[in-house]
């Protein structure tokens, strides 16, 4: 174990010297109230710059990352994000405005946020977007309360909403928060929505299907333009949680397919690094008839000018403050001008490709529960491996000492024993070969040695974790682990 900045620091060494402060001195007291002002000066530890640098390289070595290798987390689409759109979104001109700057100094700002949303418009064919939601959980609910609005002008709020069982956790949970009662429907013995399932609850009750297209099998909706016609024969809406639109980008667009309202992952799909937590985005794209009610203010474009319109009747108002997480919105600018329309579809022909390739490789050593050829991501069971006492969250484990990133597991639920894999586009042959490998070397193991499984992973810094006694007990700082 490396060991902790605290422990190796030396009081008075210092790495950084700054220049004197050009502003006057204020006393805190006088700014904050009492309880928001230190009792005691604020604890660093005390350190050489090169101290510090090692220790967070050192660190970076012994976790995994996209930069080591593979990261085949499926419904993530963890996927190589170019370090120039980070570089982009870092300039000065973009970091330094402040957001309640008059619309006439930020017309580079509006007018990127403005191109952006009409590129998502022209991806998706749909009419008209908001950039705020921070996330695809926060656009699922915007969308929703969106088509409540809308479901509330005509004179009805309806109450129900439905939703396949291979649906992602945070669909139930929007639906519950717009005020609705979620119906999941068993999928049929293809993956896909059963349409007589869905007819019985075609009535005036229903506010809207919500599906993910492809949806979390890796299989595409075939029949979603019939789903969509049955919807809107009785006046329900469409959503379409656009997590996996990396497999459609310029091969289908969701409202053409009848799709009312989607959102975007940017942190997905365009080129924003996720997993640490760190900011997201979730712009939520409608048709014409929901414009109304999307979120204010809305970017205008009139005599050469863009200004930020607040004077919107029906609009469901903020849903985030000031514009949303500009960076994100920023990089995914910049990397759809730099691929381009011809790249934006070898982005997704390409994801597509790599995940057929892994798969037909891999349905030969585990079980693929629904046969189909694949979108960017396809779903194996472990099940059968149970005889041998092993189970998934073990081959998960056991990648971690081949070198490789685990696949999504145990979900979407409808699968036992799940392995969802998802390569992406920017892996190349050679990895795919590198990461089939380890699986079929695994499968082996579970043969004729599943010990070595079960009590992996035995090669990182870390070792197989409590995480039922982490949960209970959580220890989250220094001073916890010290007392
Ligand atoms: C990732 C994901 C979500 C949630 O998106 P967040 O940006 O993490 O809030 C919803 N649905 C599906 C299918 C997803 O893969």
């Amino acid at each position: 174990m490396s060991e902790l900045l605290w422990e190796i620091e030396k009081e008075g060494r210092i790495g950084v010297k700054l220049p004197k402060s050009d502003v006057p001195k204020y006393e805190s007291k006088k700014l904050l109230p009492d309880n928001m002002v230190r009792k005691s000066e604020a604890k660093f530890p005390q350190l050489a710059e090169q101290q510090v640098v090692r220790h967070f390289v050192e660190l970076s070595a012994k976790n995994y990352h996209l930069d080591k290798s593979i990261y085949p987390l499926g419904s993530c689409t963890m996927k190589y994000n170019p370090k120039i759109n980070e570089r982009l979104a870092n300039l000065a001109g973009f970091t330094k405005i402040h957001p309640l700057t008059p619309d006439e100094y930020v017309q580079g700002a509006l007018e990127i946020m403005s191109e952006l949303g009409n590129g998502f418009c022209k991806i998706g064919g749909m009419d008209a977007i908001t950039l705020q939601p921070a996330a695809g959980a926060h656009g699922e609910i915007t969308g929703l309360m969106i088509m409540r609005r809308y479901h509330e002008a005509q004179g009805n709020p309806r109450k129900n909403v439905v939703i396949p069982d291979s649906s992602h956790g945070t669909n139930p949970a929007s639906i519950v928060l717009s005020g609705w009662q979620p119906i999941e429907i068993k999928s049929g013995p293809d993956g896909k929505i059963d349409l007589k399932t869905l007819e019985k609850y075609l009535d005036k009750d229903l506010a809207a299907l919500m599906v993910t297209n492809p949806n979390t099998l890796g299989i595409f909706e075939s029949d979603i333009e019939k789903v969509a016609d049955m919807l809107h024969s009785v006046g329900a809406q469409l959503y379409m949680d656009g997590a996996n639109m990396n497999a459609l980008l310029g091969i289908a667009r969701p409202g053409d397919f009848g799709v009312d309202a989607l959102h975007y992952n940017l942190h997905k799909t365009f080129s924003t690094p996720h997993g640490g937590g760190g900011p997201g985005s979730g712009p939520v794209a409608v048709k014409n008839h929901l414009e109304p009610f999307i979120p204010k203010p809305k970017i205008v474009f009139a005599n050469g000018k863009y200004s930020l319109d607040w004077d919107i009747q029906q609009s469901l108002g903020k849903v985030q403050a000031f514009w949303g997480a500009f960076a994100v919105i920023v990089k995914a600018y910049a990397y759809i001008l730099s691929l381009g329309a011809d790249g934006i579809r070898k982005t997704s022909e390409d994801a597509v490709l790599n995940s057929n390739y892994l798969r037909a490789i891999l349905e030969k050593y585990y079980d693929l529960p629904y046969k189909s050829t694949s979108m960017h991501e396809f779903v194996l069971s472990g099940e059968f491996l149970k005889k041998y006492g092993v189970k998934t969250l073990d081959i998960a484990k056991r990648l971690l000492d081949l070198g490789f990133h685990a696949p999504t597991i145990y979900f979407p639920l409808i699968v036992h024993e799940a392995l969802m894999i998802e390569p992406t586009e920017t892996e190349p042959l050679e990895t795919l070969d590198a990461f089939a490998d380890a699986m079929i070397r695994i499968r082996k193991e579970a043969e004729e040695n599943p010990d070595i499984l079960k009590s992996a992973p035995h090669d990182t810094a870390v070792r197989r974790l409590d995480d039922v006694a982490a949960n209970r007990n959580p220890i989250l700082t220094w001073w916890d682990v010290k007392s």
